[in-house]
């Protein structure tokens, strides 16, 4: 198809994206980007130079047909192009937002090779507001219903997109949420600034149009044991409950008042509309000054949170800039804001208040030693350097363990010794007979995107599975024993 086009003039610079001034926008909730206009949108699209092999797809994965999305945009069929996008993303609102396209997609992208990558996020997010914004969305045309249910636990970005990939399957999905909203972490964890909430709303919306049933408010292993749905008329289940377990620093003092992890300060701010006050009177203390710890993606979302609050809003790390895992648009976004960094320390202590609540941290400098398992230079304390630093607030943000609850009231559905759900990353099957995984419950915390592959790729498995075709690496569909440790 592309092999008699003629060659295109490279453009080497992409079209910037307005943002809200970083002034104004640091005493609001209100979305930091701003999105591309049409105009801006085609003379971007006009870039992508529509490559023979659109490396591109390959660093998608759920395998966006990207060069179609984004001529569809070039022809100005911009409902067309959401269309596209929506083949294969039942989410490119939020992927538009969120996704760390600059290490997926936009990293191979060919004309990066020359100058900056084709902005394949921010066309995405366009397509996908063009959409919502003249209200023309369109549910494809389903399947006859193949007579068989699945259940979904969790409503994370892997829950939502099993559940629209089953759906538009023909099956019959209920999924199943711990908390009283759907999203999972985009709606308790990433702030309104940065995906507002009526954004999921409206991808929620598009779900439940595909006939998703939802259960909120139900938690699974508690309401009801996972084996008890294999028991009750479900031919299969997904467990996408994530990795929301907080990992503590486990120096002395954490458990001062004033010490928050990150998953309950953001919970508070963006689950308990913290972000709305004053109609919205929820409890969370900042103070004057707010120091969160660590530096990926969470760690920025709770400093922008502290800020906005009105804290001065202050990160420890305790390895180098280089380092620092959150996404570098997050980073600098964070630091024109007025978040200050503060990197090579980490606290030794939390020091308190006779009354209980936290003064200060002592924090220690840190120097970059040889690098660890994870490739980065492993921090060294430097003796003799600690220092106090005052604070009345503490967030810790440094990682989240998978949360335990379904495995430990799941027989035979085996864990790694980080308590991940252990499945095949092929088709997301478990040990236990009928029952697939996938998302941050079988890797651990990353991120929205993969979550969102791993979730396609198990319902494939699953549909091939309800049709009597699935050949499993743990058990087949006849085999009588429902695991392979048993086998
Ligand atoms: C603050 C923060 C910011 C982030 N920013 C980014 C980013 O910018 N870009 C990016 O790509 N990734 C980001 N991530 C990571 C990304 O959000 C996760 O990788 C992704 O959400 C994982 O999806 P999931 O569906 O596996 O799990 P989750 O999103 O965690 O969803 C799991 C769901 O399961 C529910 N659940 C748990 N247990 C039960 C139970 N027993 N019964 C019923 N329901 C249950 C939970 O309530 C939750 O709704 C961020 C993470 C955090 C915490
Ligand atoms: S690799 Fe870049 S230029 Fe090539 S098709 Fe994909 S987005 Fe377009």
């Amino acid at each position: 198809m592309n092999s008699d086009k003629p060659k295109k003039k490279l453009i080497l610079e992409r079209q910037k994206m307005s943002r809200q001034d970083p002034l104004l926008r640091s005493k609001n909730f209100k979305e930091v980007a701003l999105g591309y206009t049409d105009e801006e949108a085609v003379v971007e699209a006009v870039r992508c130079i529509d490559c023979k092999k659109p490396l591109c797809i390959d660093g998608c994965p759920v395998e966006i047909d990207i060069p179609g999305f984004i001529r569809l945009i070039q022809q100005r069929d911009f409902l067309g192009s959401a269309r596209k996008l929506k083949e294969k993303n039942s989410l490119p609102a939020i992927c538009g937002r969120v996704c760390p396209q600059e290490d997926q997609c936009e990293k191979v992208c060919l004309v990066g090779r020359k100058g900056d990558p084709i902005a394949i996020g921010r066309l995405e997010r366009f397509a996908a507001d063009y959409e919502r914004r003249i209200g023309n969305v369109e549910v494809p045309k389903l399947p006859a219903p193949s007579g068989k249910r699945v259940a979904v636990v969790g409503s994370g970005p892997a829950g939502l997109t099993i559940a629209s990939d089953l759906a538009k399957m023909g099956h019959d999905v209920t999924i199943f949420e711990a908390l009283h909203s759907i999203g999972g972490v985009l709606r308790y964890g990433i702030p309104e600034f940065r995906l507002p909430k009526a954004v999921l709303e409206a991808e929620v919306d598009y779900l439940r149009k595909l006939g998703v049933k939802i259960e909120k408010s139900f938690v699974v292993g508690r309401l009801r044991l996972l084996d008890e749905f294999l028991m009750d008329g479900f031919d299969a289940v997904f467990v996408g409950t994530g990795a929301g377990l907080p990992y503590f620093m486990g120096v002395p003092g954490e458990n001062l008042n004033g010490v928050y992890s990150a998953n309950e300060f953001l919970t508070r701010v963006n689950l308990m509309k913290a972000y709305l006050f004053p109609d919205y009177d929820t409890p969370v203390v900042v103070g004057k000054k707010v120091a969160v710890i660590g530096a990926g993606n969470t760690a920025m979302d709770a400093a922008r949170c502290a800020l906005r609050l009105g804290a001065e809003s202050h990160i420890i790390y305790r390895r180098s800039r280089e380092e620092a895992p959150a996404r570098k648009e997050e980073v600098e976004n964070a630091q024109e804001e007025g978040v200050q960094f503060h990197f090579l320390a980490a606290p030794v202590d939390v020091l308190g208040t006779p009354d209980g609540w936290v003064r200060a941290l002592r924090l220690i400098r840190m120097e970059l030693g040889e690098p660890d398992d994870s490739g980065r230079r492993r921090p060294v304390p430097v003796k003799g350097s600690e220092t106090e630093f005052d604070v009345q607030t503490v967030v810790v943000a440094v990682g989240q363990g998978p949360n335990p609850l379904v495995p430990s009231t799941t027989e035979k559905l085996e864990v790694n010794k980080k308590g991940c759900i252990v499945a095949d990353p092929a088709t997301g099957e478990t040990t236990k007979k009928g029952v697939f995984a996938g998302g941050d419950i079988v890797t651990g915390g990353a991120t929205v995107i993969l979550a969102m592959g791993a979730a396609r790729k198990a319902a494939r498995a699953i549909d091939k599975y309800l049709e009597g075709e699935f050949e499993g690496k743990y058990w087949s569909p006849t085999a009588s024993s429902s695991s392979a440790l048993e086998q």
